[in-house]
């Protein structure tokens, strides 16, 4: 099963790929977790894009597709592959068909989540995080016992520094306009399937599920 999952920040992106792994055995691959492991291991790959990372520029999609590329042939892709924040231009788009053609690893579907602005606005602006131990909560969604405080440490929750109206309306408008041609492409080919986000976690994985169940395994 090979999948990709896009959406902006806030869709619920990690906790539908958390629910996509375990139920279909596949492994989550995003492009960040795969810069950190090459750069750890001192990969050539790693060792290249690090050299851009230090200084400060974007690592350039050459070294980026060369990753996915050698990500997609390790033994644990055997069943198939979610991948998350990759493509994330229709230039890497293009140059991933090419790459998983070649490595006889097609995509079969994208699960596009969608959420409208005010969810999003309510999701993010509501979000508290544990400074020491990383919990998330959520005022009203996912409250922590004691307002203000971190039921698993104690520490005092706070707002992370970009979740709020502004920045979301500049990562809304980067997301627009670099994955929105991403999408359209797969949408092209006719892969794609759009799924309502702004429902309970159950109901959104049900409908993704459904999907799923008509691929072939
Ligand atoms: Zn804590």
């Amino acid at each position: 099963m090979n999948l990709l999952i896009m959406g902006p920040a806030g869709a619920g992106k990690g906790t539908m790929s958390d629910m996509i792994v375990s139920e279909y055995d596949i492994p989550h691959i995003s492009t960040g977790d795969m810069l950190r492991e090459n750069v750890k291991n001192n990969t050539e790959l790693g060792k290249s894009a690090q050299s851009y990372m230090i200084a400060g520029k974007l690592v350039p999609d050459d070294v980026i597709n060369a990753m996915v590329e050698d990500r997609l042939q390790k033994p644990d892709c055997q069943k198939g592959y979610l991948l998350d924040g990759f493509p994330r231009t229709l230039v890497q788009a293009e140059a991933f068909t090419k790459i998983a053609d070649k490595i006889g690893k097609p995509v079969e579907s994208v699960i596009a989540l969608e959420v409208g602005f005010d969810t999003l606005k309510e999701r993010i602006t509501g979000r508290r995080i544990c400074p020491k131990c990383g919990a998330i909560y959520h005022i009203h969604t996912k409250p922590s016992k004691t307002e203000g405080k971190c039921d698993a440490c104690g520490s005092d929750l706070v707002q992370r520094k970009d979740d709020t109206v502004e920045q979301l309306k500049v990562r809304m408008d980067e997301y627009e306009k670099s994955t929105k041609p991403v999408i359209d492409f797969y949408d092209a080919k006719g892969v794609a399937t759009h799924i309502a986000a702004d429902r309970k976690p159950e109901e959104v994985f049900g409908s993704i599920k459904e999907v799923l169940s008509t691929l072939s395994k």
